[in-house]
């Protein structure tokens, strides 16, 4: 089960809550030479052109400082989920032909109604020590944020192990460091982004306070702050009255806690409405979508892939990136492939909360002990959570979603109309250590890239990861 990744562009390496923490080829490989896209603008939707003449072009070494350098490739994207999406850009952004193909619509996997936090800085993994001394609770209470139900499954076995031996103070302190290396080269990438589209996404920067119900979990939580501000993170300690100054609406929850972590610089935004627009954007810019189409297997000959068979077909490209959530490691393994992807199960509310209700947080909160985080997405209010070890198993269980709305109202009584809260389930895909595999797995086909197990923190990581891919597929003269 170890995968051997070859790191994307020099190794960038990658680290919060402990919870919620492509072408086508030709048969011999005669490659195209291709007219080299222009470099797709979104503002004014210019579409590129591009063709084949069956002559091997000479791919040349280039970053993505220098753009104009590099081979023009098409790239065929596995999944329109907020990691696809973000992928296509950031390919189109470097002048690369994209294909994205998905069985469903852009955004309609773990990355429709997720919690919203780009949680930048708050980024530990739930692989970590602290687990060892919550187990027993988490596994035991009835209505507990974390449930596992045994199964016949292999992977799922397999998994849970891995992700316990990665309970360790050096594997979490590792994992933690990497992931604020990606998250901030994330934040740059959403960040330009946004200021380039504008796209309406309910987008805020108002920072974030996670609660601790005990001073054991809040002491543990002051040294990864301190641990944190090693590596860059700005992060303040706040007694119970100091966040209600930091969040009013917390009055009258914040008597029953015994401190809180404030990260102002952390923001939330709608990750279904950053999807949709992306798909409009790459859609404006020239970027094929193939949607509705379910992928069946990838067509391999000698050391690369040529095609994707789907239900609509089958598409040629130079390279392919799969960024299919929890249906990644299924694509892979008949090539050799083992990825260690298993789908956590969580839940979401979404409450109607109008501008003008009073109980409603501005701030993102995140309650420690209920491992439940709200966020303000306009004028509604995002409550998620939960962790559930149980296969491909998308229903909501209305008891879950009681469990839910029960956890809202106590800590934000005012915080909206919960008679009118729409449920959600979704599967994120996630790794045992929690960080994601970016770059070309070692013993794979040499064009097979992949973008994938993102876990609690896709959203959050997800320009970060899509950079590097766009790098690798930018420099890689033998992919
Ligand atoms: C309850 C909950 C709360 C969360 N809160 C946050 C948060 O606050 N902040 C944060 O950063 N992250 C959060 N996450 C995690 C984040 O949502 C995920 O990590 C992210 O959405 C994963 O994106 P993805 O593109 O990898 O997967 P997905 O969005 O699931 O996209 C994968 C796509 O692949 C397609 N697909 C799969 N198999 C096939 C196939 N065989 N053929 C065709 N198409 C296929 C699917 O249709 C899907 O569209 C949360 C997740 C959950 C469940």
């Amino acid at each position: 089960m170890q995968l051997a990744m070859r790191q994307c562009c020099g190794g960038a390496r990658a680290r919060g809550n402990a919870f919620f923490t492509a072408i086508h080829v030709l048969g011999l490989w005669v490659a195209p030479r291709r007219e080299r896209p222009e470099p797709m603008s979104f503002k004014h939707g210019r579409a590129f052109h591009w063709h084949w003449s069956g002559v091997r072009a000479a791919p040349t070494v280039v970053s993505m400082e220098n753009p104009d350098k590099a081979p023009a490739r098409h790239v065929c994207v596995l999944g329109a989920g907020i990691v696809g999406l973000a992928t296509a850009w950031a390919l189109r952004r470097a002048g690369h032909a994209v294909t994205v193909v998905d069985r469903a619509s852009a955004g309609a996997g773990a990355s429709s109604a997720n919690g919203a936090q780009l949680s930048y800085a708050y980024v530990q993994p739930l692989a970590d020590p602290s687990i060892w001394r919550q187990l027993p609770g988490l596994l035991l209470a009835p209505d507990s944020p974390l449930q596992l139900r045994p199964r016949l499954d292999p992977h799922q076995w397999a998994w849970a192990l891995r992700f316990l031996a990665a309970c360790r103070a050096s594997v979490s302190e590792r994992t933690t460091r990497r992931l604020l290396a990606l998250a901030g080269e994330s934040r740059a990438g959403f960040d330009a982004w946004l200021r380039e589209t504008g796209a309406e996404c309910d987008y805020s920067a108002t920072g974030k306070l996670v609660l601790y119900a005990g001073e054991a979990g809040f002491a543990a939580a002051r040294r990864q702050m301190a641990l944190q501000a090693r590596l860059g993170s700005v992060q303040a300690a706040l007694s119970p009255a100091e966040c209600v100054q930091v969040e009013p609406a917390l009055a009258h929850y914040a008597p029953r806690v015994a401190g809180g972590i404030h990260t102002p610089g952390e923001c939330a935004a709608d990750c279904f409405k950053v999807c949709q627009a992306l798909h409009a954007q790459l859609l404006a810019g020239g970027v094929r979508f193939v949607l509705g189409a379910d992928i069946a297997r990838l067509v391999v000959q000698g050391d690369r892939v040529t095609a994707v068979q789907t239900s609509q077909g089958v598409i040629e490209a130079d390279a392919f990136v799969v960024s299919l959530g929890t249906g990644s490691p299924a694509l892979v393994r008949p090539l050799g492939v083992a990825l260690p992807v298993y789908p956590l199960k969580g839940y979401s509310i979404t409450v109607p909360a109008p501008d003008a209700t009073a109980g409603v947080p501005r701030v993102s909160v995140t309650d420690a002990a209920r491992k439940v985080v709200f966020a303000r997405v306009g004028e509604r209010l995002r409550v998620a959570g939960m962790v559930e070890l149980r296969g491909e198993d998308r229903r909501i269980a209305p008891e879950r979603i009681a469990s839910l709305v029960a956890t809202a109202r106590d800590v934000f009584p005012g915080g909206g109309d919960y008679g009118a809260a729409e449920p959600w389930a979704g599967l994120r895909p996630a790794t045992p250590t929690g960080e994601p595999v970016t770059g070309v797995a070692a013993g794979g086909p040499r064009n097979l890239v992949l973008n994938t197990g993102h876990g609690a923190l896709g959203f959050t990581l997800a320009f970060g990861s899509a950079g590097r891919v766009a790098r690798l597929v930018s420099s890689q003269i033998r992919l």
